[in-house]
């Protein structure tokens, strides 16, 4: 059903959000009306509420970009389908585009964020329909799940893509327990990783990786990087695994000690993928990817066409949503924004319009 208006809960300026209701747009041809269903709260929307960093449509906007829903109005084809927005949403017209580069598109948009697009902490939201991603049977997963593939899922998945992980790869992740770096974990494990060590501070998440694609685990607090370095060369005597070449590295947490962890872990036919996001600079002797015939690789959201094959992964069982998630009505949006930033949810949280 077609709304007459769209409620929606507004950052009016960072660290203030107000519940407001805004009129529904004249939806132009190529548009589709989405009616929410959960939108995930990721790291990125906090670091717009409290950190500092700019959105590119200033306030008043609504945040929120793992979005779900069913199409409500819009291309008839489209109406009544279950979708997944993609929380970047390339132009398809560019140079970057027609190369198969689109989730790096410079006149992308991205819900929540960009200029001239709605935010999912919303009842609807207005997107363009081309790349929306048709969710099909969705058996016992629940839809509102599925709105963290829109990042949270997508990106580890475009990650290993950019790495060019294949079966039999051998991976550690550093960040492991981590919003991200739990689904990267996952994902690299998914697509067939001989191995995966999974690297995090948190144990108690860790432990609980061990179930879900980490084969070892190693907490770096307290340790120094030679000391995380013996620990990782003694799972691989042990597991009959070579531990000086062709080890593929995601970094997921953006931090300084990350980053130098994991370019001290590279080594010979490395692959560093950069996946986080962080605004400390690190230090490293550039030649050392000379000497090790290696990559440094950045990596940036995904891009809609391989949603299909993320979602087939969460729906087929090699990606576990239900676990890593919890649900909360959206009218709790500003108790749930202050468990995140002062990092008191154990689970990613999806907010459930109830306006
Ligand atoms: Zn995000
Ligand atoms: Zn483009």
């Amino acid at each position: 059903m077609i709304p007459s208006t769209i409620k929606t809960w507004q950052m009016t300026v960072p660290g203030t959000l107000t519940k407001t209701e805004i009129p529904v747009p004249q939806l132009q041809p190529g548009e589709a009306l989405v009616e929410v269903k959960g939108c995930g709260v990721c790291h990125t929307d906090l670091s717009y509420f409290y950190m500092g960093v700019r959105t590119e449509q200033p306030p008043p906007l609504s945040l929120g970009h793992e979005i779900s829903g069913v199409v409500v109005a819009g291309d008839a084809k489209l109406v009544g389908k279950e979708v997944i927005i993609p929380a970047v949403l390339p132009c398809n017209k560019c140079e970057l585009c027609k190369t198969g580069r689109g989730n790096r598109c410079l006149a992308q948009k991205m819900p929540g964020n960009s200029m001239g697009i709605y935010g999912g902490f919303s009842s609807h939201i207005p997107v363009p329909s081309a790349d929306l991603c048709i969710v099909g049977n969705r058996g016992s997963v629940p839809l509102e799940y599925l709105s963290v593939i829109a990042d949270a899922v997508t990106t580890p998945y475009q990650a290993a893509r950019r790495a060019r992980l294949q079966a039999g790869d051998r991976v550690i992740v550093i960040g492991a327990a981590g919003g991200v770096g739990s689904f990267m974990t996952q994902v690299a494990k998914g697509m067939g990783a001989a191995a995966v060590i999974g690297i995090d501070i948190n144990d108690e998440k860790l432990e609980f990786m061990k179930g879900y694609g980490a084969d070892f685990t190693i907490n770096p607090r307290g340790k120094t990087a030679k000391e995380v370095k013996e620990a990782f060369k003694a799972f691989c005597k042990e597991q009959g695994l070579p531990s000086n070449y062709g080890w593929k590295i995601f970094e997921v947490t953006g931090t300084k000690p990350g980053q130098e962890l994991a370019l001290s872990l590279l080594s010979f036919t490395g692959t560093l993928v950069v996946v986080g996001y962080g605004t400390d600079e690190t230090s490293y002797m550039l030649s050392k990817l000379m000497a090790f015939d290696a990559e440094l690789i950045g990596t940036w959201g995904c891009p809609p066409e391989f949603y299909p094959q993320v979602l087939e992964m969460c729906l087929d069982g090699r990606i576990k949503l239900g676990p890593f998630v919890e649900t909360r009505p959206m009218s709790q949006i500003e108790q749930v924004f202050d468990e995140a930033h002062h990092g008191k949810l154990k689970r990613r949280v999806i907010l459930t319009p109830d306006f």
